[in-house]
């Protein structure tokens, strides 16, 4: 690494448990979405730089395949303790890769410990399992492998949790892993891999190479890749798993989303007052399972919005160093350009501008935008239909729960969704109509030991529990004689 006038220059890749010099001459700018400051460069990595990354995983994969399972997760917990050593660490270093407020990314580390831990303690689905044929004297022994080296790509709005929901499974299965970080976020993985040293995973087993899309693609298309997992955007997703589909390749896809919190009539606005900001923009509004369509009934319209507005205008916007701020930057110009459209949008589709709509006053650096609540936004509307990954909230009426539901599942994604009401058998009742891979009642908060499995444009295959766990397992069945 080299350093000047405040720009950190890394040039290397992690291959077989060392940064060695990368192939490629490219590099990346890393910048701080607060202050618009590049700090760091980071190898934008080739094709020669993957297939030395795939080539070293191959080699570690029949010797960490072969660990006992036991072995395998004692190593996963002492990777877990080292995270948990550099808590506050990684917490800045996330806020400021991303601009994630600190309040946010404080919970990172401990995050990816108990993820960690989670899979260790599913050791048992590792195990051989007889099955007796339903008829005869015969029997079955299926065995549980790992599928071999799996790639994985992440997006920027939650780097290290995002990498953790793929690595954690995979190591505990046996894999060997490549990871390609989003190239706004690549300097966890420094940390990451320092971890995992420190807890004595073997070289090899992990490998990064930071890069773009064509650095991901080229990692998709490496002949000895046997699985791809991936998070991020629904237009590269549905790339990569074309790909996948041409090269038989196992592939999990985790997508955009579009998610809606429907307030039955007898809703709690209190505790709906005190959940919106995390339910509905959470990490500002650049979180997947967000549910950025409020769904109001008509009788209570205009008292629902007043509460939210009152909320999210009295929620800090700022330096997201700074413990109290709620909403930080945008993560990089071009999200910032994107949101700040999709705002142009909703004007000039008719929905009605309640608060936000422009810059916050006072914050001349760093990509920030006000946050911004839209009410009388119309179900077809595009900024009910797409995703905008920022601050910006889209209120809708309905007349009846039918009409809710209908709306509620009336979108190309099926991620996520809530359903507020005191009631909590009828909101159940309406939580399980509703078209998504997890839906919360009264709260939402995805739950690493449940699956979360998007639907329609929203994903293909399962993350996180025993599912996640099982996605990077390949079977075989020994039919013998008992
Ligand atoms: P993105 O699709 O632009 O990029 C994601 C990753 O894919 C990056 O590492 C990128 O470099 C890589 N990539 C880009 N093109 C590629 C290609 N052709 N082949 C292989 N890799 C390629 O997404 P993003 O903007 O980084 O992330 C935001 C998106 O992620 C949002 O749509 C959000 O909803 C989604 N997301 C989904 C979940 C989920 O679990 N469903 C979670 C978080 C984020």
């Amino acid at each position: 690494m080299t350093t000047t006038a405040d720009v950190e220059t890394y040039d290397e890749v992690y291959v077989g448990g060392a940064w060695v010099a990368a192939h490629s001459a490219a590099r990346l700018d890393v910048t701080d979405p607060a202050t618009e400051q590049v700090y760091a460069h980071v190898p934008d990595g080739d094709e020669v730089d993957i297939d030395r990354a795939v080539v070293a995983a191959r080699a570690a994969f029949p010797g960490w395949s072969a660990t006992s399972h036991q072995e395998r997760a004692e190593t996963l917990q002492r990777f877990a303790d080292e995270f948990e050593k550099r808590t506050s660490s990684l917490s800045a270093l996330l806020t400021r890769e991303n601009g994630s407020p600190i309040a946010e990314t404080g919970a990172a580390s401990a995050h990816a410990a108990a993820t960690l831990r989670y899979y260790a303690d599913l050791r048992t689905m590792l195990e051989d399992e007889v099955r007796p044929f339903p008829r005869g004297s015969m029997e079955s022994v299926v065995r549980r492998l790992p599928v071999g080296v799996a790639g994985l790509i992440t997006p920027w709005n939650y780097p290290l949790a995002l990498a953790m929901t793929k690595l954690a499974p995979a190591l505990m299965a046996g894999c060997t892993t490549v990871i390609k970080p989003a190239p706004e976020t690549p300097m966890h993985v420094r940390p990451l891999v320092e971890a995992a040293g420190a807890a004595g995973v073997p070289p090899g087993v992990i490998n990064v190479v930071t890069g773009g899309g064509a650095t991901g693609a080229a990692l998709v298309e490496h002949t000895s890749v046997d699985k791809v997992a991936f998070t991020g955007s629904t237009v590269t997703g549905r790339a990569i798993g074309q790909r996948c589909g041409g090269l038989l390749r196992s592939v999990t896809l985790e997508l955009g989303g579009k998610s809606a919190a429907v307030l039955l009539d007898d809703a709690d606005l209190d505790l709906f007052g005190q959940s919106v900001v995390r339910l509905s923009l959470r990490n500002t509004g650049q979180t997947c399972y967000n549910c950025t369509r409020v769904l109001a009934p008509i009788a209570r319209y205009e008292e629902i919005l007043d509460r939210i507005v009152d909320t999210v205008r009295a929620a800090p916007v700022g330096d997201p160093m700074d413990p109290d701020t709620v909403f930080g930057p945008v993560v990089s110009a071009r999200q910032r350009e994107r949101v700040e459209g999709y705002i142009e949008v909703g004007k000039q589709e008719g929905a009605r501008l309640i608060t936000g709509g422009g810059r916050p006053a006072g914050l001349d650096r760093g990509w920030y935008v006000d946050p911004t609540v839209f009410g009388d936004v119309a179900p077809n509307m595009r900024i009910a239909q797409e995703e905008i990954f920022g601050p910006v909230l889209s209120v809708l009426p309905y007349t009846d729960i039918d009409e809710a539901v209908r709306i509620a599942n009336d979108s190309s994604y099926g991620l996520a969704g809530s359903v507020f009401g005191v009631d909590e058998a009828r909101a159940q009742q309406v939580a399980r109509r509703i078209e998504t891979g997890n839906v919360g009642i009264n709260f939402y908060s995805s739950n690493y030991a449940a699956p979360f499995a998007g639907r329609k444009d929203s994903g293909v295959g399962v993350e996180f529990g025993p599912e996640g766990l099982a996605s990077y397992q390949v079977f075989q069945s020994l039919h013998r004689k008992s």
